[in-house]
């Protein structure tokens, strides 16, 4: 699950590879899932270690939606001014407006997320690389990442304007702890420990010697599209209005598809092939389909990863 993205794309480049086409850095660096400054990987962002704090936002969006809602699309001149699309995540304001009874659902379970350098100290738990340990109603999930160049030397070969941070081998971990699982004010680390006791010291090392800027403990919410609203000259996409658990590993999958479905029915609406309307309608209908699945999918995954879960209900 963890490095699915990475591993489709390397799967599909080599592919192409394969077939004669040309691949270049630039290429890649516009699909590649990391580093990356909008999908989050782990909840968090390349931003963060570089030690760049993110401008801080006003969650409320200032805008007035009442005379969208109020007008009828064609009165409002839809077609000949923006199109606003609220890509705005799992706790989206544009959503609150727009479809005010679509709201994020707490699964009550709960990821703790960290990362470790990869020493020769856990060379012995390379057979758990990818696999998951199950143990006192909580699963662990370990992923090597091992880059054949470090991301800085990289960038300063490939692309000298970019700077990433200066990090090198990790292991990435995450445990999944069942309902009612703590969000107390105990650190990411703590939480992971208190769930280890009798496990092999060097799981345990792995998780004592975590990065704590990189660790943290998430609640993991969904959203499903339900109630459609008219289309109009607002919309949703990704995480806004399709919050999937991790455990599908298809989120940013998913909102990557409807990034790119809207912008083909908004190309087919700037050439006339359909009004505008019916383009952002088409979208919905057709992202309202895949993205309720791709929750359901990920819903479904979730007991495998939760010992003793219940499977829990779509709402
Ligand atoms: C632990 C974990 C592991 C995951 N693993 C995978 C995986 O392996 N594969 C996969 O495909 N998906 C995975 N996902 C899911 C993936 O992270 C999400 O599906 C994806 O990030 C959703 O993208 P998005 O752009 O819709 O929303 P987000 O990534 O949440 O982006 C929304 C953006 O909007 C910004 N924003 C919000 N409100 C405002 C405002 N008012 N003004 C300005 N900006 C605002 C936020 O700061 C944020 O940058 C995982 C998620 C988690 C939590």
């Amino acid at each position: 699950m963890i490095f699915h993205d990475a591993l489709d794309i390397a799967e599909i480049v080599r592919q192409l590879l394969e077939e004669g086409w040309e691949i270049h850095p630039e290429d890649l660096a516009h699909i590649a899932p990391y580093p990356t400054e909008h999908i989050k990987r782990f909840g968090e962002y390349s931003t963060h270690e570089l030690g760049i704090e993110p401008e801080a936002y006003d969650p409320k969006l200032d805008v007035d939606f009442t005379q969208l809602r109020d007008q009828e699309p064609a009165a409002s001149g839809f077609g000949e001014r923006d199109l606003l699309v609220g890509a705005d995540g799992v706790g989206s304001a544009v959503r609150q407006v727009l479809t005010p009874r679509t709201n994020p659902r707490d699964t009550g379970v709960r990821f703790v997320i960290g990362r470790t350098p990869l020493t020769e100290q856990f060379a012995g738990l390379s057979r758990a690389y990818g696999g998951k340990i199950v143990g006192g109603g909580v699963s662990l999930l370990l992923g090597a990442m091992r880059f054949p160049i470090p991301p800085k030397e990289a960038a300063e070969k490939l692309a000298p304007e970019v700077t990433l941070p200066d990090i090198h081998d990790y292991v990435r971990w995450a445990m999944v702890l069942p309902p009612n699982g703590s969000l107390d004010t105990s650190t990411a680390q703590e939480t992971a420990l208190s769930r280890m006791k009798g496990w092999h010291p060097d799981l345990r090392a792995l998780i004592e010697q975590a990065d704590p800027d990189n660790s943290t403990l998430l609640p993991i919410g969904v959203v499903e599209p339900g109630e459609r609203w008219a289309p109009g000259p607002v919309t949703l996409l990704g995480g806004a209005i399709h919050a999937t658990p991790p455990t599908g590993g298809n989120g940013a999958n998913t909102g990557l598809r409807d990034a790119d479905l809207l912008g083909r029915c908004l190309i087919e609406a700037a050439e006339g092939r359909q009004d505008p309307l019916t383009a952002v309608d088409s979208y919905e209908r057709q992202m309202f389909e895949y993205g309720g699945e791709a929750v359901r999918h990920s819903l479904a995954a979730l007991p495998a990863f939760v010992p003793n879960l219940e499977r829990p209900e779509p709402a």
